[in-house]
């Protein structure tokens, strides 16, 4: 098991060139998460607040967590202290309390835009639309305890290439658009099955779970 984990990322590292890969490390054992913690990988992402706790408490202290699931926003103040990017914002709502829950600790949290960009309506998110409305309204400005640091998005979980491309273009072409005007350096698309088109259309970030545990 250790050696495929450490295979696994290797592989990947190399795949993958200057694209952060983050593990995702949901229903996963400590032990696992250290086979890839001893191979040097330090940024762990899990989609439940009450595993993510569990597991930071038990991982060594030098581990970034990402918070990848839908957010609700009584949970934020359990991982306000120490999260280190949460990719899953998908309401003002949530940027407000985390903006309220970050002030506590005297952080700036980053966090990411997650755009509705599939075409199951299962998947959480901001339309373009709505993204491009906050910005000109300028909201974001009365939030200084969150950064917002680019986008994030999920495509439709099809064999279909072109349906799962074509998603993560318009995402990449919007993040383009703002990227400098919004100062985003992160654009977050790509796990196990898409990674390849995700990182073809311009993802900076991709997050993988199952292709390493296998
Ligand atoms: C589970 C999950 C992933 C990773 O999926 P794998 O198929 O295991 O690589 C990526 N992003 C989100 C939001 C997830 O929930």
């Amino acid at each position: 098991m250790s050696h495929s984990v450490r295979e696994n990322i290797k592989q990947l590292r190399q795949e993958i060139g200057n694209v952060e890969l983050v593990v995702v490390s949901k229903y996963r054992t400590i032990d696992e998460l250290n086979y890839a913690y001893q191979y040097k990988q330090r940024s762990f992402a899990e989609n439940r607040v009450q595993e993510l706790i569990k597991k930071k408490e038990l991982m060594p202290d030098d581990v970034q967590w990402h918070m990848i699931g839908h957010l609700q926003t009584n949970k934020v103040k359990f991982i306000a202290s120490f999260i280190h990017l949460i990719h899953s914002v998908d309401r003002l709502k949530l940027i407000k309390e985390i903006n309220k829950e970050a002030k506590k600790y005297n952080r700036v949290i980053s966090i990411l835009l997650q755009i509705h960009i599939a075409q199951e309506n299962n998947k959480f998110g901001f339309t373009i639309d709505e993204v491009i409305q906050i910005i000109e309204s300028n909201q974001f400005s009365e939030f200084k305890n969150v950064k917002i640091i680019g986008l994030m998005g999920m495509a439709t979980n099809t064999s279909d290439k072109d349906i799962v491309k074509s998603e993560f273009n318009k995402l990449h072409s919007f993040f383009s658009e703002r990227k400098d005007q919004m100062k985003w350096t992160t654009l977050s698309m790509g796990m196990s099955s898409d990674y390849p088109q995700a990182i073809e259309c311009g993802s900076t970030l991709v997050r993988i779970g199952s292709k390493i545990f296998q």
